[in-house]
């Protein structure tokens, strides 16, 4: 694009050779663009390459209006936002204009009569992407005012006429001009919204208190909505629901490696002292696989889904307990172990939806039993019970193992305090019964570390 971000005047942009394209033809041009050179576009969306992202491409290309659908944290946000990705760098509006004008053809009265008073003098501003975009929650609370504006009694008073556009205190949607607008959760518009929302995109006016006002805005509206919400009757007004071109679902990553690559790219960086953090794949496995167990229960409500944020925050509160021992024990190392698991069950709580409502105490137990699954999957990927007769002849005689949260993964160093040994085999019969029981018998604790779940007894499948 010649001359962008360097005219200062309507004048130096037009000598400049520049033209403002629409926004749909921009992001069309940008796409080209990325397709002819091979380039990826949303980078950071994982898990969509062969599903979501052919479908977006068709979408831009084809100038469509499109409306995501899928249930909570499928990154449908954050595909809308990485579409900002498609706008130019720099685009040239009318400086001091609320509504971004484009600087060859304001729409708002006050850019018209400037442009009439100061001509090629006109002053221009250069916006980049992060400037034109915006969103807003559906929720039964939104109303016109916020999306569209309202008349602004100041100026009526100042004597303007009402149904001038400049008694207008411009909402989100005209302050998005030239550039996305996303409506997240858009079932939960009132059917009155939902009507203004379609005159607005299709008939490029609006009725603010029973004025109709023209606003023919260049803005690319986009959706998102849970599936079961935008296909139940009622909630979508019908010319609202076909004024969106394309449908595109997304969805849950379809493997583990994706949801795992998922969480670690989310998970946030903090500076971990001197520890080195090292997580055993099989740990992050089962995190994976935990939250895919939820996704497949039967005792979830599926239709509003397991967040991939669930992935995220149990992988974030099991590395937080491997911290905390690290830094009891003064450990040079973060390493989760399976007694850590415990600690995901705060961040799985709240984030999944029973079926049937019951006590707190059932959420727990499903979450365990999914644990105890998730640890079962990843064992039989990299155990057979074959190569284990020697370990199971072991507890069979009775022997047992201590584990827990709190113990040292290392021999003791000898700097640190008394008292805090080693995992150890017990030289003393454990009970049988229908499968083995591996102890969690922790050495003594000071009594501050009474508190919390300390020790675990880990059941383990019987294996032979
Ligand atoms: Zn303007």
């Amino acid at each position: 694009m010649p001359d962008a971000g360097t005219s200062r005047t309507l004048g130096e942009l037009r000598a400049a050779g520049y033209r403002v394209l629409p926004v749909r033809e921009e992001m069309r041009k940008n796409l080209l663009a990325r397709l002819g050179r091979a380039e990826r576009i949303l980078p950071g969306i994982i898990g969509f390459d062969d599903t979501v992202i052919p479908e977006i491409e068709n979408a831009v290309l084809a100038g469509h209006h499109m409306v995501f659908l899928g249930e909570r944290g499928q990154a449908k946000s954050r595909v809308i936002r990485g579409l900002t990705s498609l706008l130019d760098p720099l685009v040239p509006v009318i400086a001091a204009c609320p509504i971004s004008d484009n600087p060859f053809a304001p729409i708002c009265r006050e850019c018209k009569r400037r442009l009439a008073a100061e001509g090629e003098a006109l002053a221009i501003a250069w916006i980049g992407p992060d400037e034109r975009y915006g969103e807003k929650l559906a929720t039964p609370d939104v109303s016109m005012a916020d999306l569209v504006g309202e008349i602004d009694p100041i100026k009526v008073a100042e004597g303007r006429y009402l149904a001038d556009e400049e008694t207008i205190h411009y909402g989100l949607i005209p302050r998005t001009n030239r550039g996305i607008f996303a409506i997240n959760e858009l079932p939960d518009l009132t059917e009155k919204v939902q009507v203004g929302l379609f005159n607005l995109m299709e008939e490029k006016d609006v009725q603010i208190k029973g004025y109709k006002i023209r606003l023919p805005l260049d803005v690319v509206i986009v959706a998102s909505a849970n599936p079961e919400d935008y296909t139940s009757r009622g909630r979508i007004i019908t010319p609202l629901k076909d004024r969106f071109d394309v449908q595109i679902r997304t969805h849950y990553p379809r493997t583990i490696e994706d949801e795992i690559a998922i969480m670690e790219q989310e998970m946030p960086v903090f500076d971990r002292e001197a520890a080195a953090v090292r997580i055993p794949d099989f740990m992050k496995e089962i995190v994976a696989h935990l939250t895919f167990e939820a996704r497949g229960s039967n005792e979830i409500n599926q239709s509003s889904g397991v967040s991939v944020r669930v992935t995220i925050n149990n992988y974030e509160s099991l590395l937080s307990n491997a911290e905390k021992r690290s830094v009891r024990l003064g450990e040079r190392e973060i390493v989760p172990r399976l007694t850590d698991l415990h600690s995901v069950l705060a961040s799985t709580a709240g984030k999944i939806e029973l079926e049937y409502v019951g006590e707190d105490k059932r959420e727990n137990d499903l979450i365990d039993r999914l644990i105890n699954r998730a640890v079962l999957k990843v064992w039989d990927k990299y155990l057979k019970v074959e190569g284990l007769k020697k370990v199971t002849e072991h507890f069979e005689a009775g022997w047992g193992v201590e584990v827990s949260d709190r113990m040292r993964g290392h021999p003791p160093d000898p700097r640190a305090p008394r008292g805090r040994g080693a995992a150890r085999p017990l030289r003393e019969p454990g009970p049988h019964g229908r499968g083995h029981r591996v102890r969690a018998r922790g050495p003594p604790s000071p009594p501050e570390a009474q508190q919390g779940p300390r020790r675990r007894t880990v059941h383990v499948p019987r294996l032979v």
